[in-house]
């Protein structure tokens, strides 16, 4: 057994097999064989080795004619590796004494060796264990006869593990088969970590190099609450873990029955709880989770994995959908936030050195009229379907929302002359998402309809930490007390203005920081559909008062460390099923 400590990013637990996914996702059919197989199952590996031998062999000749010895050379020691006696021997020895499948046996001893050489100081020793990786991957497609094992044709549910997702690999995953996943790069604001929380799937990222330690078929645990993967668990552990699993459902069961409850403290304040979602059809899911609304629609993911950019047709057929299963609900659409992480529309010219800090969100729709206004256009058109409203990302300047105001007027005045229905008052905001924002907020504060408060960015661009960045993971902290500062001046200038605050950062959709919030002053919050029952559980067994005592002292604290303790053991008072 051994235990892997990365970054949690979606809650809940999963046991299952393991698939490794290395961009060729190959799955170990079956760990074991009979008794009696064992003699067969040696030839068939013999028949793999020979068949591997044979394709190496030509890639060298090859390789070799095509572009000379030295390249050529790379296949050969593929070759020797492949050929060893000793290789030979162990993976002969795993069949006939531990009844291992040969999928199996190549898989473990393979990624052994290549764990050996990935723990070498000299660099060009630990690149080394590629080759054992190549290895063990053409001798598995060998025995498996498949060229790929694409993730859409899963039938039995597995643990996904990865070097990384991207976010359109995330979004492709299957909840009835990917159990949960984990990879070994990547941050907690990064948007793969939100797509899992949004398709609901246990999810820990950056957790260093793990796939090397373990097997295709191999137990697995996901613990995406503590952020840990554990490698072939004890039997104690997965009990421990099984029950841990019927605890959380019946736990979920509890939450649902909350559904068709309001979001009211004990003191009878109403709280407006939105979801945040990514694809028209979680809109569905969200209803059913009993959200009063979409508090954000990141309706970048239309452009992500697509190979054109989407018409004016697409776009209005998701906003409709959304704004029509929402029966006139208030439906919030972010217009395209395309950043760093989010791949699809890369800015043209060089490579950013700084792509965080560089022409994404507003910036990018700005810089790119046309296609800013096939967007806009769509989401006037779909104000006459529902109550839609149109947010800004990424906002730094007045001159910003100006010329986006200036443009959406525009594109009012062909919808007008094309004779098209629309909301000629369409609520308009922005997200506070820089520092910077917030502090001209007085002045932004004229000129919008509504505001959101986006912590993810937020907290990056006020703590100068890399959201998706595992290094300074630890630095990322919603209740870092410069952050709550931020907040807090946010929210009192929103009040003070008169002007709708909420907030859509992950931070809202975590049950911790409710009082908090609630406290601070905010009355609408946007979480992810998964965790709507949790927030409203909290929020139903407290009063404003008591969130307001709890906002104050969490302002006098120094550090995140003191916060989140302070916040964990007072939520724990008020529903202690949270103090796992
Ligand atoms: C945010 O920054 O808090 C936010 C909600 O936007 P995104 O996570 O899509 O950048
Ligand atoms: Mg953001």
């Amino acid at each position: 057994m051994q235990t892997m400590q990365g970054i949690a990013v979606s809650p809940g637990v999963a046991i299952g097999e393991a698939l490794i996914f290395d961009n060729e996702g190959f799955r170990i059919p079956r760990h074991f064989v009979v008794r009696d197989a064992v003699d067969e199952e040696v030839a068939r590996l013999d028949r793999a080795i020979k068949g591997v031998g044979g394709e190496m062999q030509r890639n060298r000749d090859a390789v070799t004619a095509k572009m000379g010895g030295q390249y050529g050379a790379i296949f050969a020691a593929h070759l020797e590796l492949l050929h060893d006696p000793q290789l030979r021997r162990e993976l002969e020895a795993l069949i006939r004494e531990q009844h291992f499948s040969p999928e199996y046996a190549v898989s473990r001893v393979l990624r052994r060796y290549a764990k050996i050489f990935q723990q070498l100081e000299t660099n060009s020793l630990a690149e080394r264990a590629q080759d054992f990786f190549d290895i063990e991957k053409s001798l598995l497609r060998n025995l498996t006869g498949r060229k790929r094992d694409e993730l859409a044709s899963l039938t039995t549910p597995v643990i996904l593990l990865a070097h990384t997702l991207t976010p359109s690999e995330t979004a492709s995953l299957d909840r009835k088969f990917i159990l949960g996943f984990a990879t070994e790069i990547g941050g907690a604001g990064g948007h793969t970590a939100i797509v899992a929380k949004g398709l609901e799937i246990p999810a820990v990222v950056g957790a260093g190099l793990f796939l090397a330690d373990v097997s295709g078929g191999d137990l697995v645990i996901i613990d995406g609450d503590y952020g840990q993967i554990i490698l072939q668990p004890d039997d104690d552990t997965v009990a421990r873990y099984r029950r841990e699993v019927e605890g959380r459902k019946s736990w979920a069961v509890r939450l649902a029955e909350l559904r068709d409850l309001p979001a009211e403290t004990t003191d009878h304040q109403r709280i407006a709880l939105y979801a945040n979602i990514e694809f028209p059809q979680e809109a569905a899911t969200a209803l059913e989770r009993g959200a009063d609304g979409i508090g954000l629609y990141r309706s970048e993911f239309m452009y992500l994995g697509a190979d054109t950019e989407p018409t004016a047709e697409t776009h209005l057929q998701a906003y409709g959908a959304v704004a029509k299963c929402m029966c006139n609900r208030p439906v919030v659409i972010r217009t395209l936030d395309l950043g760093a992480d989010k791949m699809g529309l890369a800015p043209p010219g060089e490579e950013e050195h700084n792509p965080f800090l560089g022409l994404r969100s507003i910036r990018l729709s700005l810089r790119n009229p046309s296609l800013f206004r096939v967007q806009l256009k769509a989401l006037l058109q779909a104000s006459a379907l529902g109550d839609v409203r149109i947010m800004f990302p990424m906002v730094t300047t007045l001159h910003e929302l100006r010329q986006s105001k200036m443009l959406l007027a525009d594109v009012m005045e062909d919808l007008e002359e094309e004779g098209l229905p629309f909301r000629r008052d369409i609520p308009v905001g922005i997200m506070v998402e820089t520092p910077a924002t917030v502090v001209m907020l007085d002045r932004f504060l004229r000129e919008v309809d509504f505001i959101s408060i986006g912590t993810n960015d937020l907290i990056q661009y006020a703590l100068a930490v890399d959201r998706s960045n595992k290094e300074v993971a630890d630095l990322y902290q919603a209740s870092d007390p410069a952050v709550l500062r931020l907040i807090n001046l946010t929210i009192q200038a929103a009040l003070k203005a008169d002007v709708p605050v909420s907030m859509c950062g992950q931070m809202c959709g975590s049950s911790t920081y409710t009082m908090l919030l609630l406290g601070l002053g905010l009355r609408v919050l946007s979480v992810p559909p998964s965790a709507i029952g949790e927030v409203k559980r909290v929020i139903r067994a407290v009063s404003i008062a008591q969130c307001e005592a709890i906002s104050r002292r969490a302002l006098t604290m120094d550090s995140a460390r003191e916060v989140d303790k302070f916040l964990q053991e007072e939520v724990k008072k008020v529903v202690p099923e949270l103090g796992r």
